[in-house]
């Protein structure tokens, strides 16, 4: 072990997909056969180079500041291969083998992708077998160190540490719980280790966010005993061959038992997440933290946010650096408090922010600045930094000032509401004999909102927004699909019909475009997972709505049938939970705001004569807090701004929601708590076993989806009618609704039509079978 000091700044790690996409474009077109594995690969190094370039252009200079997370499709994946938790007993895994993991090939279904901790990004779910030898496999981060080298960087290898590694996987079918095999795992990453060690390397970074979050796999104090005794092996000095110094990250949360494991395992470095965020939930954490560590660790504090897009108040994110050092933590460093890949790269590259909000945004580029300026000015006091410490004062300022963040109007009308939870009236009994003159059939069919968007829809969409398409000539274009998607669900026989959504590009973009207090990005990419980014709206003020949003495309879609067309609109919830939100106020503040937005526009869909209305929440579940100490208060908060939705709506109105995306155990009550007047969930993957959750907690009328969307196949009237009569055994016929899964707009219509016509054919053959006998 060599006894190099720690950079004074880093980060915990850094966007992958490239600045211009360059990742997502040479997977995809490698994917489909436009690129070789030559061209692909030279692509991927190239990026990679040219990154750690950018890296130290701004200012991440010292050797091993700059963290190699640069994995090709998801970190956790490639660290499972590099550790042989995947693999099986191959020496080397191919490229292909890898991809094939992640996303399926002819032979095998791909692995699970869940969500990582609370963010947007999804990563793959190793499984883990009962037995069998892990492969240490450590050619691929010694491969990563000599391209770095060659190209003149002192790069860190990064890899998922042991017990977050296992604490995300999941059992093989029959093993036993994945953490039973950790003393075998950290035998392979002893192995890594030493073969880095050989090769000259001086540090590594091992991330262990699982013991900042509550895992449903193992409670907190058991996953920290894991954590000792990992930790104590591979880093115990007498234990086998060399090792280089190792940095071990906690990012997206405060540690509890976890900070004790840690600090008696005495890492080299110990990286901390103390963004804003985790110490509104834990203030006492930096005390804690700087009371725990050791004077041989130096701890990295992770004091730049980087969950959020803006830039930080350097004076108060100092103080916290300058409370640790004055609490006797003698080797300081300064980083990021989670990986940057939450956020885009650069501001620099925006052109049509207005001036004033650029300079209040910080994204991955201007955070290492943060990071950087905060390193300075601990070490050589804040003139040394004066640049960055005047843009910050600026930026905190005018910020707080600004009549864009701050509208008076809307935050009276939020001060008059009631607080806490609201009730619509009258309960759901009585707004089911209101809504009898709705006139419905038994078991009625609808489907979730969007129908396919097709190639001319999407050129419709795209040359309106280059100018090449009038106002009007993009209106008439909608209307004639708003209308061709009208007579297919007449001729088809479905029962609640939508307009389809052809002008909306994205369910929660569409809204932020049309409501102030948002503004969206041009380049503001995020890699959500393998090659999928996505480009979320930013919320930078007070919420309102100027005008209608969705009225006048309801109305013509209602004017063109005899049927009920449901009016569409997406829920606070999952318009927050898929932007970048405020760090000035609650996000339950946001959400009212949203809220009252959203129930002008029930008002107006109602006024235009619609008498259904759907609000979306899918991402009801995302938000969820990772303390379980923390859930209670967000679901308080989600369910009243989907309540204030609906709150005034005419009884006879019935209002639907639909839920995707979700495991709804541990939010069923919640869910049920929405009290819409019917609820569309996803159902259709696990054959409907959630409906035995359902059944205590839900006396609303409810949809579980019969179709599963997210497969091409088109389910026969047999199998479609075999789940209704499955979800009969639960919800009785006058409670239950048919429809697909979720809305239709990534299927082609040569398997929506099919399918939809088999859906009322089911529906019509369990509905004959349940007339009385005459
Ligand atoms: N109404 C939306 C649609 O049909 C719902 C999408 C979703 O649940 N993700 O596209
Ligand atoms: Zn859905």
């Amino acid at each position: 072990m060599s006894a190099h000091t720690f950079p004074a700044a880093t980060i915990e790690g850094y966007p992958r997909v490239g600045p211009n996409r360059e990742l997502k474009k040479a997977l995809e077109s490698y994917w489909a056969g436009r690129i070789d594995a030559g061209t692909f690969t030279s692509t991927a190094h190239s990026l990679r180079v040219d990154t750690y370039a950018r890296l130290r252009n701004l200012g991440l200079t010292g050797d091993y500041a700059i963290p190699a997370d640069v994995a090709l499709y998801d970190q956790v994946l490639e660290t499972a291969l590099t550790v042989g938790l995947l693999g099986g007993d191959a020496d080397e895994v191919p490229l292909d083998e890898e991809f094939a993991l992640a996303r399926g090939n002819a032979e095998r279904a791909p692995l699970e992708m869940t969500k990582w901790f609370d963010t947007n990004y999804h990563y793959i779910v190793p499984e883990v077998a009962e037995a069998g030898r892990f492969v240490a496999r450590p050619d691929r981060v010694l491969s990563l160190v000599a391209e770095a080298r060659a190209a003149g960087h002192t790069v860190r290898p990064y890899l998922v540490g042991p017990v977050t590694l296992l604490a995300l996987s999941k059992p093989a079918e029959g093993a036993g719980n994945p953490l039973e095999r950790l003393a075998e795992l950290t035998e392979s990453y002893r192995v890594v280790l030493s073969s880095l060690a050989a090769a000259g390397v001086d540090w590594i970074q091992l991330a262990e966010p699982a013991l900042t979050a509550d895992l449903q796999v193992a409670p907190d104090d058991r996953l920290a005993d894991h954590a000792a005794t990992a930790y104590g092996t591979l880093l115990d000095a007498r234990v086998g061959a060399e090792r280089p110094n190792v940095l071990v990250t906690t990012p997206y949360g405060s540690l509890r038992a976890g900070l004790d494991a840690l600090t008696q395992a005495a890492p080299e470095a110990l990286h901390v997440d103390l963004a804003p965020a985790t110490l509104a939930t834990d203030p006492e954490y930096p005390r804690r933290v700087a009371a725990a560590v050791g004077p041989e660790t130096t701890l990295v504090a992770g004091v730049v946010d980087g969950r959020n897009v803006w830039a930080a108040d350097l004076r108060e994110r100092l103080t916290v650096l300058e409370s640790l050092r004055d609490a006797g933590v003698e080797k300081l460093s300064v980083s990021s408090s989670v990986s940057l890949l939450h956020v885009p790269h650069t501001v620099a590259v925006e052109t049509k922010l207005p001036v004033d909000v650029a300079g209040w945004l910080s994204f991955a580029d201007e955070k290492i600045g943060e990071a950087t300026a905060l390193a300075t000015a601990l070490n050589d006091g804040t003139v040394a930094a004066a640049d960055a410490f005047a843009r910050s004062d600026r930026a905190v300022r005018t910020r707080r000032e600004s009549h864009r963040t701050h509208d008076e109007a809307v935050q009276a009308r939020v001060a008059e509401l009631p607080e806490g939870a609201v009730q619509r009236e009258p309960a759901f009994a009585g707004r089911v004999e209101a809504q009898k003159s709705l006139d419905l059939p038994e078991l009625p069919t609808t489907t979730i909102g969007s129908f396919p968007q097709t190639a001319e829809v999407r050129k419709a969409r795209a040359g309106h927004r280059a100018g090449e398409l009038t106002d009007a000539e993009y209106e008439a274009a909608l209307k004639e699909e708003i209308r061709s998607v009208i007579d297919l669900q007449e001729r088809l026989g479905l029962d609640v019909l939508v307009h389809g959504e052809p002008e909306r590009n994205d369910m929660v973009q569409y809204f932020a475009e049309l409501l102030d207090g948002f503004v969206t990005t041009e380049f503001g990419w995020v890699q959500s997972y393998g090659s999928r980014c996505t480009r979320p709206p930013l919320v930078i003020g007070d919420v309102s709505r100027p005008e209608a949003m969705t009225v006048e495309w309801a109305r013509y879609a209602q004017s063109l049938s005899e049927k009920h067309v449901k009016g569409m609109l997406t829920g606070p919830v999952t318009i927050l939970a898929w932007s970048f939100t405020r760090d000035d106020v609650p996000l339950s503040v946001s959400a009212d705001q949203i809220a009252l937005a959203l129930a002008d526009e029930v008002a107006d869909l109602e006024n235009a004569g619609i008498r259904i209305i759907q609000i979306d929440e899918p991402a009801l579940r995302e938000l969820l807090p990772l303390r379980s100490d923390a859930r209670a208060s967000y679901l308080d908060w989600a369910v009243r701004s989907f309540r204030l939705v609906a709150l005034d709506a005419k009884p006879d109105t019935q209002i639907h929601t639909h839920l995707c995306y979700s495991e709804f155990g541990q939010i069923i009550e919640a869910v049920a708590a929405l009290d819409a007047d019917v609820t569309s969930i996803e159902a259709a993957r696990s054959r409907m076993e959630l409906l035995g959750d359902l059944e205590d907690s839900f006396t609303s009328e409810i949809g579980p989806g019969i179709w599963d969307i997210h497969s091409p196949r088109v389910p026969s009237v047999g199998e479609l009618s075999e789940l209704i009569k499955a979800a009969l055994v639960n919800v009785p016929a006058e409670r239950l609704w048919i429809n697909p899964d979720c809305g239709l707009k990534t299927r082609g219509y040569a398997e929506v039509e099919p399918a939809l016509r088999n859906l009322v054919l089911a529906r019509d053959l369990v509905a004959e079978s349940l007339q009385p006998v005459k």
